[in-house]
């Protein structure tokens, strides 16, 4: 990306949302647009295509959670990357962010560093998930080709169950992004709702176990759901 980041700022809270753009504007990560309600945040990202948009779930007429929502289903709008503002103490708000398919979330109160780090965490993601083929990962311990269907752990390879295996793929394609359940479920069990959200964890466990000295890079958020990190 050699311009600057155009970045959309959904929030009615007005200091708030000045103090990030003036944040995110004096580092020199972005360009930023600021808008405060839902339905003016789907006009201005239809019209001005940003490269990420900061969503607060909590505005006028249109809930963040509902824009995020229309985003998603949107094809031109359906992989712009949102960064949900949450309340600290609303997880539900948080796992429904994410299972919508948010990016990723930031608790308010939040430290204007923080998100200046993750929404350059976002923007650095989303310019090498355009120029580096997922097919392939390779860790410290563990190399991953997916094509190959071949897992190793220190050059030597581990057999994994088919599920165990898609388990894998899909935290690593979507690494350092948390990932509920509902969501590990969905797109690795796909749609039987036989199938309890303990399975999820069950399967992590193992998947763990077999990873051994890699195991440790998915990680658990409690009360949320997985995260491999690099
Ligand atoms: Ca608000």
């Amino acid at each position: 990306m050699s311009r600057v980041p155009r970045v959309l700022v959904v929030e009615d809270e007005q200091d708030i949302a000045a103090l990030i753009k003036h944040a995110l504007e004096r580092s020199g990560d972005a360009q930023v647009d600021v808008v405060s309600s839902g339905d003016t945040a789907l006009r201005a990202v239809r019209d001005t295509a940003p490269d990420l948009v900061i969503l607060d779930i909590n505005l006028p007429v249109i809930s963040g959670t509902e824009v995020c929502r229309i985003m998603r289903g949107n094809a031109e709008t359906a992989q712009t990357p949102i960064i949900m503002l949450t309340a600290r103490t609303s997880e539900s708000d948080r796992v429904a962010g994410l299972d919508l398919g948010a990016d990723d979330y930031v608790t308010k109160p939040f430290s204007l560093r923080e998100l200046s780090a993750r929404v350059r965490a976002v923007l650095r993601r989303r310019k090498s998930t355009h120029e580096i083929p997922t097919a392939l990962f390779q860790g410290r311990h563990l190399r991953a080709d997916f094509d190959a269907v071949a897992i190793s752990i220190d050059n030597e390879p581990i057999r994994l169950t088919r599920r165990e295996f898609e388990l894998l793929k899909f935290l690593i394609e979507n690494r350092n992004r948390v990932l509920s359940r509902d969501r590990l479920l969905e797109r690795v069990w796909g749609y039987d709702r036989n199938v309890e959200t303990r399975s999820v964890d069950v399967h992590v466990g193992r998947l763990r176990a077999k990873l051994g000295p890699a195991g440790p890079q998915i990680e658990t958020i409690i009360g949320l759901g997985y995260r491999f990190v690099e």
